[in-house]
């Protein structure tokens, strides 16, 4: 079991939660794959090098409604125009990428910070390999879900087996606990 003391739901294990429960159940327990790792660094350079002179890594404490502690590392945030940024090398789990931006944007939603205009902050996913963007709210019918997805995280911190393996095997040949889940 994870201890309670230390234990803070991230947007990384948000996305995977969307993704793969099982992969978030491995995550949470502080498995984490090469693989996994590189793309993370990957990830940064991409961010440093595509974006070097915008506005920098912002994080974000905030708390659920049923209490659970919650924690944003957001890769970029443009205060002044109220946008959030996070870069992506690629799109094949980009509903993953924006329910991890829609978490941080909650996370500035629960904290009551809003653009200096009162509307609410904005997300964007950057994919500079693709030279492609994305706009990403944070709407009404998304904060009962995130909800949702931080109670079944909870859940799954609990839990003493992994969940099952998804069904659609194709996604997991692109994850890094491919062996430890079919080895
Ligand atoms: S290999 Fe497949 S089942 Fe295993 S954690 Fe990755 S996505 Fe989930």
């Amino acid at each position: 079991m994870i201890s309670a003391t230390s234990f803070r739901i991230g947007g990384m294990l948000v996305g995977y939660h969307r993704l793969c429960p099982r992969k978030a159940w491995w995550s949470l327990r502080g498995i984490w794959m090469e693989q996994e790792s590189d793309t993370v660094a990957l990830g940064r350079l991409l961010d440093q090098a595509a974006y070097a002179r915008a506005d920098k890594h912002l994080q974000v404490e905030a708390e659920a409604p049923d209490g659970t502690p919650l924690i944003g590392k957001i890769d970029r945030a443009n205060l002044r125009e109220g946008v959030l940024h996070e870069t992506k090398k690629g799109r094949s789990c980009e509903d993953a990428h924006r329910w991890q931006l829609r978490f941080y944007l909650w996370l500035l939603h629960r904290n009551g910070v809003a653009r200096t205009d009162g509307a609410p902050f904005l997300g964007q996913l950057d994919y500079p390999l693709l030279r492609r963007t994305e706009t990403v709210t944070l709407e009404a019918e998304h904060l009962a879900e995130l909800e949702r997805t931080v109670a079944a995280v909870r859940q799954l911190a609990t839990q003493q087996t992994p969940p099952p393996v998804l069904t659609k095997r194709s996604f997991c040949k692109k994850c890094a606990f491919e062996e430890l889940c079919y080895g």
